[in-house]
């Protein structure tokens, strides 16, 4: 446990580094915490997961841990006033082509969030958001989960706001890209270098660095002399393909209210189901 003078640096200031060091010096405001990010929080673009429009914020998962944490991270966009602001919840609708709504709704109903999620047929689907849905590919599906208490979250707008209120609570915030930690012969972490050759050391170093993750731990391991410390196959980094569309005023008027919808694809490999999905639009 932290005696609250301890010093903590975060590599990485997307949502998982900067909601991890507002969470530390809300618990320890005498701590001395680090954000170290390449990019200034408020950049006008950023190489960051969590800084885009929008994400989707639902807590549909067939695996119930995962939903309860959904739920919990859920609860806090809809009653936090910090994060309130940035939360739509426009529902959200998912075709299932397999038994994913059940598993969706057996957790629900095990986490006591029943009411929250149900599952309809194809023909209720088509009449729901004024039948803006129907004539979507239904093709192989069996039941459309609807769940009204899903939606999307501004992502950008939430990571500055939370950035902000943890610098306004002492955190601080240094602009430098992360060349390797800096490891003791046993492996034990004192800090990390700069690529501009500057030291920062802390009692606690706290890796958030998203997709960047397994090069730093590569870099670390090479230069430590520790093979261990590398990823190896414990983490590897993914991608998405997104598109974004400008509406005019016509298309707006059809297309505002939109729930998040998602096509669930069964892949037939074992469990593996893919996924596309439409976020609903933002008013800009
Ligand atoms: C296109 C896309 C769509 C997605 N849609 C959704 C969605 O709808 N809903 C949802 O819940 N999730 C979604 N996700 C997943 C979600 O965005 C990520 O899980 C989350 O943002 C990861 O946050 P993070 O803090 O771990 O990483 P990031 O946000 O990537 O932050 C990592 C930070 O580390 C910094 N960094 C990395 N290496 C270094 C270094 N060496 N030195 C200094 N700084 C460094 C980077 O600059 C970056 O700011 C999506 C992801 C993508 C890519």
């Amino acid at each position: 446990m932290s005696s609250g003078t301890e010093s903590y640096i975060i590599v990485g200031a997307g949502i998982f580094g900067v909601s991890t060091a507002y969470h530390l010096i809300t618990k320890y405001p005498n701590a001395s915490i680090t954000l170290v990010d390449r990019d200034a929080f408020d950049a006008e673009s950023r190489v960051a997961a969590s800084w885009d429009w929008n994400k989707v914020v639902r807590a549909d998962y067939d695996d119930i841990v995962y939903c309860e944490l959904a739920l919990e991270a859920q609860d806090v966009f809809k009653s936090d006033p910090l994060w309130k602001p940035y939360f739509h919840e426009t529902g959200l609708l998912w075709t299932c082509r397999d038994d994913y709504g059940k598993e969706v709704i057996e957790n629900y109903k095990r986490l006591g969030r029943k009411a929250d999620v149900k599952a309809v047929s194809i023909e209720e689907a088509k009449k729901l958001y004024g039948g803006l849905l129907d004539n979507a590919d239904y093709t192989g599906v069996k039941e459309v989960l609807v769940n009204p208490t899903g939606g999307w979250g501004a992502a950008g707008d939430s990571l500055r706001a939370i950035t902000r209120k943890a610098m306004e609570l002492g955190v601080k915030y240094e602009v430098a890209e992360v060349a390797t930690l800096l490891l003791s012969k046993t492996g034990k972490c004192s800090g990390i270098r700069t690529k501009m050759g500057k030291d920062l050391k802390a009692t606690h170093t706290i890796i958030a660095a998203g997709a960047f993750t397994p090069t730093l731990l590569e870099y670390s391991a090479v230069g430590s002399g520790l093979p261990n410390i590398a990823a190896g196959f414990r983490l590897v980094a993914g991608g998405i393909t997104t598109g974004m569309a400008k509406l005019d005023d016509q298309s707006h008027a059809i297309y505002g209210s939109m729930p998040v919808a998602f096509q669930g694809y069964n892949l037939e490999l074992g469990k593996s189901t893919s996924k596309s999905y439409l976020i609903s639009f933002l008013e800009i």
